[in-house]
């Protein structure tokens, strides 16, 4: 059995001071590869040392939309970072309307280069999106997102974004939040999101899953997101394990390990 973590932030101080430990945990766990997701240009450099150094972990290149500060990247040096042989998406990119306040046409131009970038390289997209279902979805349209695909990362919009994603090509990412009391909603709309079209993510050192919901989460917890969608979907862990693993290397164009 294998299990991927498609989205993390193991540069992270929390995760990066430690990585050999972190690392050998996440194989433990049969939690094969991850992909290490970029939030801004600064600590890319780290992130690629990672991926080069460890053939399991992947990367991302792009500018969260959470990122005040730091550089906002065009569209040729977005294109140009990500030939890295080890970056296989943009992003994470996206709007967050909750985190960030006032005028945010900042963020969405920034989406906007974001997503020319990923049909300019041919490289799928990984979207962040809080409180801005509806700009996302209508901002993905508008750029054709749809040309390149990409994943909707820790989704906990409702199910009509999910099918307006799902419409435009996109998988949809579930992470620990998934396991938490509050997320029935959550719950609902993963039962009917089909499973071809569905990841499992950590998002670490954030929204470790329950047991271990306020902890520093790992790579090695996405085994108990993918627990969850088991138990949503009922059918057996492996069903989820071998689907979602081969989903990520459909979408991400990695050969299996
Ligand atoms: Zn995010
Ligand atoms: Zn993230």
């Amino acid at each position: 059995m294998e299990i991927i973590d498609s989205h993390c932030h193991i540069n992270f101080p929390q995760l990066g001071a430690d990585l050999e430990a972190v690392l050998a945990r996440m194989h433990q766990a049969q939690v094969t590869a991850a992909l290490c997701v970029s939030v801004n240009l600064e600590s890319l450099p780290e992130v690629l040392r990672i991926a080069e150094q460890h053939a399991e972990i992947y990367a991302s290149v792009g500018v969260h939309p959470d990122e005040t500060d730091g550089e906002s990247p065009s569209v040729e040096k977005l294109a140009e970072l990500s030939a890295h042989p080890k970056v296989v998406a943009i992003g994470e990119t996206g709007l967050d309307y909750y985190r960030v306040q006032g005028d945010l046409e900042w963020q969405r131009d920034r989406f906007r280069n974001h997503i020319r970038a990923a049909t300019r390289v041919h490289k799928p997209l990984i979207i962040h999106t809080r409180d801005a279902g509806a700009d996302t979805i209508a901002i993905m349209r508008e750029e054709n997102a749809k040309a390149v695909g990409g994943v909707m990362h820790c989704f906990t919009e409702t199910w009509t974004v999910a099918e307006a994603a799902l419409d435009l090509g996109f998988m949809i990412s579930f992470s620990g939040i998934l396991t938490f009391k509050s997320a029935e909603n959550l719950r609902e709309v993963a039962r009917k999101v089909p499973l071809e079209s569905i990841l499992v993510e950590t998002d670490s050192p954030y929204l470790a899953p329950v047991p271990y919901r306020g902890k520093t989460n790992e790579p090695a917890y996405v085994r108990y997101v993918a627990a969850e969608l088991a138990r949503i979907k009922q059918v057996p862990l492996e069903t989820i394990a071998e689907t979602t693993s081969r989903n990520f290397r459909r979408l991400f164009q990695i050969a299996a390990g």
